[in-house]
């Protein structure tokens, strides 16, 4: 099978560089088929559960450019294309790094790859519109329903994300919505009700995906000297996500 002509990119848009996480050749779980997904360094959320703090400095990780990037995910080409996969664009939040994120994005549709972005929406929407409307898809990470309690699990406000997520629907874009479930916090029925009632608000949502609130986090806080305020939180009762998954079906809603 032959290779994505990288040369069909234009060289200046090749020679953009950011500062890059890790990349994982062949992930299955970050959006249709077999993916390479490229973590990008930087995240301006401050998530209670995040599970990647040493993502969050914009200044850490290593530099590559867009071609660097497209070099490694070319190897990959067979796996992508034989899956109906792509490539996913996470983080961190892609958002950090919002022209980069971008450049590559384009540059993915440059060369014919199939591209999905992870991010949280949680910039303002002059920052994100150009971000995702560069994408084929958007897995967008919707952290809580509540304004108040959004803000003290993640730092921001919710508006960023409703307003990412209204911008998702009137320009028909393809979205998979992620929404971890955590013990006293996201777990209850009237909160499994509200965020129902958020997700009939977006008719483009083709796939809600509920995940476990899990604790495998807490050694890297400590690593990295922090000190993490969800400490004590048990992981998520199954019995919850059972719960959660029955009232969106029950309301029609694509849950998995
Ligand atoms: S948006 Fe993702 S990377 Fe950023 S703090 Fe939240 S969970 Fe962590």
């Amino acid at each position: 099978m032959s290779r994505p002509d990288i040369t069909r990119v234009p060289l200046a848009r090749r020679q953009i560089t950011g500062r890059l996480h890790a990349i994982e050749s062949c992930g299955t779980v970050d959006g249709p088929g077999i993916r390479t997904v490229i973590f990008l360094q930087g995240c301006r959320l401050a998530c209670r559960f995040c599970h990647n703090p040493d993502t969050w400095n914009l200044n850490g990780g290593r530099s590559a450019s867009v071609e660097d990037l497209l070099r490694e995910v070319v190897r990959y080409r067979t796996y992508h294309k034989a899956s109906g996969g792509g490539v996913t664009l996470s983080g961190g939040d892609p958002l950090a790094q919002p022209e980069f994120a971008r450049q590559v994005l384009l540059a993915l549709r440059d060369t014919g790859i199939h591209s999905a972005l992870d991010t949280s929406g949680g910039r303002p929407l002059e920052v994100t519109g150009p971000v995702v409307d560069a994408a084929d898809m958007v897995l967008l990470d919707i952290k809580h329903t509540d304004p108040e309690r959004h803000q003290w699990l993640t730092g921001v406000s919710i508006d960023y994300s409703l307003a990412t997520g209204d911008h998702l629907a009137a320009t028909g874009k393809r979205v998979w919505i992620r929404h971890v479930v955590i013990p006293g916090i996201t777990d209850g029925d009237e909160h499994f009700e509200l965020f129902a009632a958020l997700m009939k608000r977006w008719p483009n949502v083709e796939r809600i995906d509920l995940l476990p609130y899990h604790t495998m986090h807490l050694e890297k806080w400590t690593a990295l000297g922090k000190c993490n305020p969800l400490e004590g939180t048990p992981p998520a009762d199954p019995a919850a996500l059972d719960r959660g998954r029955r009232i969106l079906r029950d309301r029609g809603l694509p849950v998995v």
